[in-house]
């Protein structure tokens, strides 16, 4: 059931450096994925790894990303190992000396066996979740895929089995002695922001700004304080 897994029962997502900023609750890495709108995907393709920036969505405990069926990376990800990274950028740490100079954020790595969903069913319910990450409501007021559109479309299923979720807040962590410098120290917080709605100029006179749009133009997405997540401050960049 969601919410009851462990959320990094391996090795390889034990954080080693400054592990106080781990998360161990699987509700942080829901809030972290939750609240993003592209991830990267990185797969190794015969040696070399490549690394694809990409949407996806989240349906329980499987991420789902899609993509064009010719895409190389989806379809070289079936059935391999894969890593996904989801980042969000809260803000600049300025600190008085260069070293502890940092960045507040909060990050989710998710390993894993990939799979190439092929069921139509399956692969259009990934599609509207994906769709709805992005742009909420957004499914409902659109054409649906057709089957040719469905068979161009390639979706991959990664399970929320093997993860890891880091968090930095709060001002920078100087040397005791800096703290005296003439320097200005502290953070420039960051969000995601989109902009007014701009109507396609092949709009139909007649069709308004729908709901949907209008609760997101000119509003921070997916920013820190929307999220569960709060952290102790750490004393390195990283
Ligand atoms: C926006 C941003 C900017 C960053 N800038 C820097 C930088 O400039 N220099 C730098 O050294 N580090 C930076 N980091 C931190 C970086 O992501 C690593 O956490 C850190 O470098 C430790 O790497 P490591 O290989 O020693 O990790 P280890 O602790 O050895 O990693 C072990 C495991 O911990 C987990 N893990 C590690 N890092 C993260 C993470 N960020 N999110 C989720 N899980 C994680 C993974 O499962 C990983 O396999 C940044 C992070 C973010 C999100």
């Amino acid at each position: 059931m969601e919410g009851e897994l462990p959320l990094s029962p391996t090795d390889r997502t034990q954080l080693r450096r400054l592990r106080e900023r781990g998360r161990t609750d699987r509700a942080d890495l829901y809030a972290v994925l939750d609240a993003g709108l592209i991830c990267h995907l990185g797969v190794v393709i015969d040696g070399t790894p490549v690394v694809l920036p990409t949407g996806y969505g989240r349906s329980g405990d499987t991420l789902l990303l899609h993509g064009s069926s010719a895409n190389r990376s989806l379809a070289s990800a079936d059935g391999q190992d894969i890593c996904v990274t989801v980042t969000h950028l809260d803000g600049l740490v300025c600190a008085r000396s260069v070293f502890h100079h940092s960045i507040n954020y909060r990050s989710a790595m998710v390993f894993g066996r990939a799979r190439l969903v092929t069921d139509d069913e399956e692969r259009l319910a990934a599609l509207q979740v994906i769709t709805e990450q992005l742009v909420p409501g957004r499914w409902a007021a659109t054409r649906g895929p057709t089957g040719k559109e469905l068979a161009a479309t390639a979706v991959l299923a990664l399970p929320l089995a093997e993860s890891s979720v880091k968090v930095r807040t709060g001002p920078p962590g100087d040397d005791e002695e800096d703290y005296a410098l003439n320097v200005w120290a502290g953070v420039l917080p960051a969000a995601l922001m989109f902009g007014a709605a701009e109507p396609d100029p092949r709009l139909r006179p007649d069709v308004a700004t729908p709901q949907h749009i209008r609760a997101l133009a000119g509003r921070a997405r997916g920013a820190a304080s929307d999220t569960a997540v709060t952290s102790p401050v750490g004393a390195r960049g990283d």
